[in-house]
């Protein structure tokens, strides 16, 4: 099909109960034989929402179904009044952690927290944003913005979450950038007359939709995925709510995707036609379907029944397998504490894994026992020239942006009406009013309780006996003879509007202020999204920083566990950061309206797959830290590459077209075509992880390296353990355009085992 229109694709797939499906399907199907059109309507849009809850579906009482209750979001219920629940890492944390078995044991924690606070459908987790704008305001909610990093992680996540609820895997697809992200309610104004801006249009070619932004949505739907929300923007000119080549075509044909489809939050633009594409429940104003319209255009014929009944399966289906309690909704369960001890283990070492070492000399790290100690730096603590600083609130996104837009208050409430609002204008770069847990927006986490970087350095110099001297207020503060200064600083990021700068002015002169006078600088910056370091990294006494990331609530005990070397820090770089912005070329910025055509504004994806290290290799740019970077306290070596094909699958036909579909896609996608493995060995003294990544060269593909195995494994001092990557059809497959289908390539694939995308420790290659 040509660049930028979207083809139709219709009918839509009728759910058929797939694999694990099957009983929740003949459990559905016999509840909505017994219900009248009116019911199905009224299942499928939001009822008035006493509850509490970021939106809720209506209910059929005689029938026993009392409603779905959706709440934010993908890093801990939000609730209102911060009761009771916990506020865990956000996923970029996640993605910087490399660990699947923790995003599988963070999702079942988190997912136990949203039953017990009665949600049915948890509004989460991300793989869209994928982070191809650099400036992109809501790259903090997803992992990473490689797909396969993203993918491996997303899949234990949504497996974890869906033990307790529905999972709603967002934003389907190519939500890349906030700026006109979906213009002041359009989709509310529009039957009004009144006609604003279009949503921005996100062209992109079927090879780079496929190898990028759908590949993660693949790995969700193979987990079992109940639910996927439908983006703002438009594909292709269409709106993703509405777009029958998205949601009938690749989401419930070609991924099979057996659960429902619902909207963002005023993203839908028409009645019949989204319906028809695709989309089954709408959130949360019912304009053209919440007034019996569904069931009126059965009756009339604009819409057939069983496009009705479908929808209304889809959605039962989901409750029934995964979420079939009673009583939704989070003010229902006020008085119950969601918060466990286990959950709180895995909230900390989610934390701890997140940290990522970017450069460590002079042994500067781990601190031992200091005498002295100089902590700087307005991310210290957790709140301050406040009248009430020890409320978490201050830690919080909501809480900084509020506090930083000028007297223009921008806190829940108002966030909540202008949710589907225009260029909320950049959110400023730096929460300066404590430390940073989270990004802003509906993604923000609410916790009852935090811990500061401040409030465990604290506890932890009064162990120590260790003198602290502290100013978390001046740019150019006085330094006292210490035997380590911390530098705390921050990236702020928001939903709803992209990112000013990559680094600001302000933060940069408090480091090299501090260096300037103190030989053992160590920086810790809490990011929301890429932050540059070039103005001071290469001081000499700037020996140690650390990307924090966003750490929940155990933001300080995390950090404080790092720093003095009780674990080894583990986590590596989900993105490559630049020496300038400008290396980011064209993807660093979001694509404004187009001046001469405001009302339907185009960001091609003229760059195809060549994103994040992609761009960096095809352009010969050598970045400041690559993706996949980040040091250890212990030293590891690589040996004894061995690969090995597996006969029966790596013939070059394609799959047989066809293969009945399964979840994710066809089932021949996931065979193992060939499997890597390596021994790494820890040559240091201290115990710790190593992430070993698998790179790809695929032959055809134009990429030189492109993420296809990772794995991570804690080894002891002289330890030696295999690693082994199993290659699946998908992952050795080029996306055919004629073909239609993943094709496995003839002649040489170039594998390179490695630390990072440019750190590669063995070489090897085989042929297909
Ligand atoms: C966001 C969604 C969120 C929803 C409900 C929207 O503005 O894009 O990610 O789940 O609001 O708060």
């Amino acid at each position: 099909y040509t660049y930028g229109n979207s083809p139709p694709v219709y009918p839509s797939p009728e759910g058929s109960g797939l694999g694990e499906w099957a009983e929740a399907y003949s459990h559905a199907k016999e509840l909505v034989s017994q219900m009248t059109d009116e019911e199905k309507n009224l299942i499928l849009t939001p009822a008035i929402n006493f509850v509490g809850c970021s939106g809720f579906t209506g209910s059929v009482p005689r029938l026993n179904f009392s409603g779905l209750c959706l709440n934010d979001a993908e890093s801990g219920v939000r609730t209102s009044d911060h009761e009771m629940v916990s506020g865990f890492p956000a996923l970029l944390t996640v993605g910087a952690t490399w660990d699947k078995g923790l995003a599988y044991l963070r999702g079942q924690r988190l997912g136990e927290e949203f039953k017990a606070k009665g949600v049915n459908v948890a509004l989460g987790p991300v793989v869209g944003p994928l982070g191809r704008v650099v400036k992109g305001g809501r790259n903090w909610e997803g992992f990473s913005n490689d797909p396969y990093l993203a993918g491996s992680l997303v899949d234990p996540s949504v497996r974890g979450m869906q033990e307790s609820v529905i999972a709603c895997v967002k934003h389907f697809i190519a939500n890349e950038q906030e700026t006109n992200r979906n213009p002041y309610f359009q989709g509310f104004l529009a039957p009004l007359g009144v006609n604003l801006n279009n949503s921005v249009s996100s062209n992109i070619d079927d090879r780079t939709l496929h190898e990028l932004y759908l590949w993660p949505f693949y790995d969700a739907v193979r987990a079992g995925a109940g639910s996927v929300m439908a983006s703002y923007n438009r594909v292709n000119n269409s709106y993703a709510s509405q777009n029958s080549k998205i949601l009938n075509g690749l989401l419930k044909t070609e991924l099979g995707f057996q659960g429902f489809v619902l909207s963002d939050w005023y993203g839908q633009h028409t009645g019949i036609a989204s319906a028809n594409a695709g989309l089954d429940l709408v959130m949360p104003a019912g304009t053209w379907w919440g007034f019996n319209q569904l069931a009126t255009a059965v009756h009339n014929g604009s819409i057939n029944s069983t496009r009705l009944d479908d929808m209304a399966t889809r959605v039962l289906a989901a409750w029934y397998r995964f979420a079939p309690f009673q009583t939704p909704g989070v003010a229902a369960n006020h008085g119950v504490d969601a918060r466990t001890a286990a959950g709180n283990q895995i909230i900390f070492q989610t934390a701890v894994e997140g940290h990522v070492l970017v450069k460590n000399e002079n042994n500067a790290l781990p601190l031992k026992a200091p005498k002295t100690l100089s902590i700087f730096g307005y991310d210290a603590p957790s709140g301050f020239n406040t009248s009430s600083s020890d409320s978490p609130l201050y830690a919080l996104g909501l809480a900084n942006t509020k506090a930083y837009t000028n007297g223009q208050p921008f806190g829940d409430l108002q966030y909540i009406l202008l949710a589907g609002s225009i260029q909320q204008g950049p959110v400023p770069e730096v929460a300066f009013n404590g430390t940073m847990i989270t990004g802003a927006g509906s993604g923000a986490i609410t916790p009852s309780s935090m811990v500061s970087p401040y409030d465990a350095l604290k506890r932890e110099a009064a162990n120590d006996g260790t003198t602290l001297y502290t100013d978390f207020v001046s740019q150019d503060p006085a330094v006292n003879a210490s035997d380590a200064c911390l530098v705390l600083i921050n990236a702020q990021s928001s939903e709803a509007g992209d990112r000013s700068e990559l680094a600001d002015e302000w933060s940069d002169t408090l480091v090299r202020n501090v260096a300037s006078k103190c030989s053992n600088t160590i920086v810790v910056i809490h990011n929301a999204g890429i932050r540059l370091v070039d103005q001071w990294i290469e001081h000499p006494n700037v020996t140690a920083t650390l990307f924090a990331h966003l750490p929940g609530q155990a933001s300080g005990d995390a950090l404080v566990e790092v720093l003095y070397g009780r674990q080894s820090p583990s986590g590596r770089l989900p993105y490559t950061v630049a020496k300038n912005e400008s290396d980011y070329g064209a993807l660093l910025n979001p694509t404004q309206p187009d001046a001469q055509n405001p009302q339907y504004s185009q960001s091609n994806f003229t760059e195809g797959v060549f994103i994040d290290y992609r761009h960096f290799e095809q352009n010969n740019i050598t970045p400041r830290f690559a993706f996949g970077y980040g040091l250890s306290y212990t030293t590891f070596s690589y040996s004894n590459l061995k690969i090995s094909k597996t006969a029966d699958h790596c013939s070059l036909a394609p799959p047989d077209k066809d293969e009945k579909p399964s979840e994710g896609g066809l089932a021949s996608l996931y065979e193992i075509i060939a499997t890597v493995s390596v021994s790494v060995t820890n040559t240091g003294k201290m115990a710790a992880a190593e992430v070993a990544q698998l790179y790809l060269g695929i032959p055809n593909s134009g990429v030189e390296r492109a993420l296809r195995g990772f794995e991570k494994h804690w080894l002891q001092p002289g330890e030696t353990t295999e690693y082994i990557f199993p290659l699946r059809r998908r992952d050795l497959s080029n996306w055919d355009t004629n073909a239609q289908q993943w094709l496995l390539q003839e002649g040489d694939y170039q594998v390179i085992v490695g630390k990072s995308v440019l750190d590669g420790q063995l070489n090897g290659s085989f042929s297909l």
